[in-house]
């Protein structure tokens, strides 16, 4: 292993290519004294990971794709880099367990990123979570599995690693917040997405263009359109759920759509503790990283003096029903939330592709949350056939045609 025997901390950025990933570099550049990347991962983007082997000389580098892996190995000989490049998916679960990798920040997108987020749970590791995925559908084997394994599971989810922040120390990685008479509500704030002010009638006219420019926060696509259809903040509400041990009529959803307070945490004394800071994901994962030091995230300190008024106003459920679907998949179970979340990754998917319309990711999301069987999923093989029913379930819906029954 290559790395010096000093302090330095290993960390093993997982989907080191997209934009937490890259913030998470950022954030390791401004801090080598106290960190080196151990190992990064990217599905096929050869150029970007090959310039990353070259600044950060990881021990590992994988690829998901076998055949941009080998072109990876083949450019760094030439450069006479050390550092060994695995292919394939079981590259990931190697580099979760592996010892040496004290660190895991789990930034792949979606169920990929499920089972090295798992074993680095089992292996014990400190995991920085961005992967919000695997928390919605897998939070019960998750938390399990940490315990189990003794992990500490910090969010990266800029709300959550705001609640974290405002959380006592012993209800941050520990006891469930539910058992802590003192607090009273958790409040995930929001956006409101491209659309708050929208009509109804106009949501119904909205463009893949629309939806995929967000007014605060710099995002893929996906992402981009969960957060118009609020289902963003729906996933979000599944997430605390789990990651704090609360029910969801503790979590209140407030709309701020200058994205400051990034949330907060009502206590019973009338307190409330909030996180604030520029829309910047280097401060949760400086946060998750250093915790429970600081850490220079690279991010400038806020203005007050020219923030020009902040305004908190509750979501219309009426314009905005991902977020009471989100809320009632929590309370059937986490069967519910695997369909949920399936049905909107197909209805996303499909509404980028052009073929069905703005408001119709939500009539998708409802049918098939009711009418998708979802049992209690005891293992990741579970998770998947559950995964799969309901995206063929979602993608019937589609391709015969019911969403002109007027669902939406
Ligand atoms: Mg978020």
């Amino acid at each position: 292993m290559s790395f010096p025997a000093n302090k330095q901390q290993a960390v093993a950025v997982f989907g080191s290519t997209g934009s937490v990933g890259l913030s998470t570099l950022d954030v390791i550049r401004r801090n080598s004294q106290r960190y080196a990347v151990g190992a990064i991962t990217a599905n096929k983007n050869v150029d970007k990971l090959e310039a990353q082997c070259v600044e950060f000389e990881p021990a590992f580098a994988a690829m998901a794709d076998p055949l941009a892996a080998e072109e990876l190995k083949q450019r760094l000989l030439s450069r006479n880099l050390t550092t060994q490049v695995m292919p394939g998916d079981d590259a990931l679960g190697q580099i979760a367990e592996d010892p040496q990798m004290p660190i895991i920040m789990a930034s792949i997108v979606g169920f990929a990123g499920l089972d090295s987020t798992l074993l680095a749970a089992r292996a014990g590791k400190r995991i920085l979570l961005a992967n919000k995925e695997s928390m919605v559908v897998a939070g019960p084997l998750l938390k399990q599995a940490a315990t189990d394994g003794g992990a500490a599971i910090v969010p990266v989810d800029s709300e959550h690693n705001a609640i974290f922040q405002c959380l006592p120390e012993a209800n941050q990685l520990g006891a469930p917040v539910d058992r802590a008479a003192h607090i009273t509500q958790l409040v995930l704030t929001a956006s409101g997405g491209p659309f708050r002010a929208f009509s109804a009638e106009q949501m119904r006219h909205v463009t893949v263009k629309q939806a995929v420019s967000h007014p605060n926060w710099d995002m893929g696509p996906k992402i981009s359109v969960d957060s118009a259809t609020m289902m963003n903040k729906g996933l979000e509400i599944i997430e605390a759920c789990y990651l704090f041990g609360v029910e969801e009529s503790q979590i209140e959803v407030l709309v701020h759509p200058q994205s400051v307070v990034h949330s907060m945490v009502r206590y019973c004394d009338g307190s409330v503790l909030a996180q604030l800071g520029e829309s910047d994901m280097r401060t949760p994962i400086a946060n998750a990283l250093a915790w429970p030091e600081r850490i220079d995230a690279g991010v400038g300190q806020l203005d007050f003096k020219s923030l020009t008024g902040l305004e908190f106003e509750a979501p219309d459920p009426l314009r905005f029903p991902c977020l009471e679907l989100a809320r009632s998949a929590m309370r059937q179970g986490a069967g519910a939330n695997v369909v949920l979340n399936a049905a909107n990754e197909v209805a996303v998917e499909k509404f980028l592709e052009g073929q069905i319309g703005f408001t119709d990711i939500a009539a998708i999301n409802a049918h098939t949350l009711k009418n998708c069987e979802s049992s209690e999923p005891r293992s990741v093989a579970d998770l998947k056939a559950l995964d799969s029913a309901a995206r063929s379930c979602a993608d019937d819906l589609i391709t015969n045609g019911l969403l002109s029954v007027g669902m939406a």
